[in-house]
């Protein structure tokens, strides 16, 4: 195999600061750094080193740097890195990477590094992908469960599972190649248990799936119900300042007015809309309004509908607008919560809900804070699934994860189904392998190897 390119790239974000980082990747990366820089001490691995960059025309200094020096294979890529850090200046920055390429080395594809330190096997693919997303956290829980991935944790979860799988499937296979030998093939309730073995975490994994997503993705959030019901008020209480502008006459919110906040360290888009009511009863701009807000649900993930309490508690039936809502909810994927609001004047507890009212409620008043952070638990436990609570253990992000899972999930029950139906061996190991490549998938591994490893060292074969 031939060396591979050294590779180098501005590491830190474009524009101006007060540092700026150069990455050099590959076996000529001390090589090729080395005649820029005049340094008090060579390189050595591990260490960095203060010293001055030089300008090749003239050799006069340009900046003072520090170098860092990973030798290879305790590097970020596996390889050789060489890391100079200089004022983080835009042009000074790119002239190093100039100078590096005139010495041989080549402008780094966007996620190579990355890429290399996967394909040596220092990282797998759901903690590249980790990468990736702990740059890109908005919010601190974000950071964190990227942080968890980019450990490892998935990898560590699945690493068990994918053993167990690996020991049924060597235990099949050696039971019809060497079925001559007298091993006993396993009876058909214990490949029935083992197979529920395996797929008991990965149900478990798949339904992290849910909590993963939302705080990776966020989600919208979209407000609705009539004027004065108390949208704005909720959603400023839900912001925690005053973003949208409360007025006491009815249909002055006329715009959809969004705001991105953190639930819980999840992104969310919360959309205040214009107080759905009668077409009718209302000018051309408040039309304009209620279409958007129309738009709004139809783009939401989560529709909060908000009553007013005292005219509900007055009320024999919903409001005709109140009902338009829940019937045009009942057309959408989005999930629907309500909000009765208002409570503070209806003190009588037993009065908020009349009997006729079936759905469920959060009660609150947007104006004494009564209620807020229920409601917040319960937009979080509606789009998070019922298995909201962070985990220490690994989590799916995205949806390439959950279809690895889901496509081993869905061979599994084909390979259960082959036991009840007593499928000759064969069969039923065609279906355990697509589950392994499916797990493979999610990693990026490959078992081949592994896995033979595994038959021969398990039933000493070599005789
Ligand atoms: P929107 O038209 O649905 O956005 O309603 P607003 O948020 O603008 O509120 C309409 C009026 O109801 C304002 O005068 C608010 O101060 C008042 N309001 C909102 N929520 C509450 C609440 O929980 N209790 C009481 N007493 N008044 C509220």
């Amino acid at each position: 195999m031939h060396d591979p390119d050294t590779i180098v790239a501005i590491s830190t974000a474009p524009g101006r600061g007060g540092i700026g980082i150069v990455r050099l990747s590959g076996p000529r990366a001390v090589e090729i750094a080395s005649p820029l820089l005049r340094l008090r001490h060579p390189l050595a691995p591990g260490q960095a080193r203060f010293g001055s960059l030089l300008d090749s025309e003239t050799d006069a200094v340009l900046d003072e740097i520090v170098a860092t020096y990973f030798a290879a294979p305790h590097s970020y890529t596996s390889e050789d890195v060489v890391e100079v850090a200089a004022h983080g200046s835009p042009v000074l920055l790119e002239y190093i990477v100039r100078q590096c390429c005139l010495r041989g080395a080549r402008l780094a594809e966007p996620g190579e590094f990355t890429e290399r330190a996967f394909l040596a096997g220092r990282i797998d693919l759901t903690q590249a992908e980790a990468v990736a997303d702990l740059i890109a956290s908005s919010t601190l829980e974000q950071a964190r469960l990227a942080a968890r991935q980019l450990s490892g944790s998935l990898a560590h979860l699945i690493a068990p599972i994918k053993q167990g799988l690996v020991a049924l499937i060597a235990t099949l296979e050696a039971g019809i190649d060497f079925a001559e030998d007298d091993i006993d093939v396993l009876p058909a309730a214990q490949i029935v248990a083992q197979i529920a073995a395996i797929q008991e975490p990965l149900v478990a994994l798949e339904r992290t799936f849910g909590y993963g997503r939302v705080v990776r993705d966020g989600f919208r959030l979209a407000i609705v119900g009539r004027p004065n019901a108390g949208k704005s008020s909720l959603f400023n209480r839900l912001v925690q300042r005053d973003r949208a502008i409360v007025t006491a006459s009815p249909g002055t919110t006329r715009d959809l007015v969004t705001e991105r906040i953190a639930m819980d360290g999840i992104p969310v888009d919360l959309i205040d809309t214009a107080g759905l009511r009668d077409r009718d009863s209302i000018d051309e701009a408040e039309q304009i309004g209620i279409a958007k807000s129309h738009q709004a649900m139809a783009d939401a993930d989560v529709v909060l509908l908000v009553l007013d309490a005292p005219s509900l508690a007055a009320a024999d039936a919903l409001p005709p607008e109140d009902q338009a809502i829940l019937d045009r909810h009942a057309e959408s994927t989005a999930i629907l919560l309500l909000a009765l609001n208002k409570i503070d004047l209806l003190p009588n507890q037993s009065q908020l809900v009349p009997k006729w009212f079936n759905l469920q409620l959060v009660l609150t008043s947007a104006l004494t804070g009564a209620g807020i952070a229920e409601l917040r638990a319960t937009i979080v436990a509606a789009v998070a699934g019922p298995d909201a609570a962070p985990r220490e253990a690994g989590m799916l992000t995205n949806l390439r994860q959950h279809q690895a899972v889901s496509a081993s999930l869905l061979s599994l029950e084909s390979a259960q189904a082959a036991v009840a139906a007593s499928i000759p061996h064969e069969m039923l190991l065609l279906d355990l392998y697509a589950t392994l490549r499916a797990l493979d998938s999610l990693t990026g591994a490959t078992t081949t190897d592994d896995l033979l490893r595994l038959i021969f060292s398990t039933f000493c074969i070599g005789k």
